[in-house]
């Protein structure tokens, strides 16, 4: 399935808000966890780890 949007990030945690415009919705933060991408449930944005990204472990 394709995503809405694919956002390049260089955090595991990520904040999203949906932007501005229709798909906004109240901000909602989220951890990609072992897959290194997370879709957003609101706006079905997907937010992957850039490559190259360095990944500190634990919290
Ligand atoms: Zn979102």
């Amino acid at each position: 399935m394709q995503a809405f949007e694919t956002i390049e990030v260089d955090s595991l945690k990520v904040a999203c808000d949906g932007g501005r415009g229709p798909l906004g919705h109240p901000r909602v933060f989220l951890n990609m966890g072992d897959k290194h991408q997370v879709e957003c449930p609101y706006c079905s944005r997907l937010y992957v780890l850039k490559a190259g990204a360095k990944v500190s472990g634990g919290h």
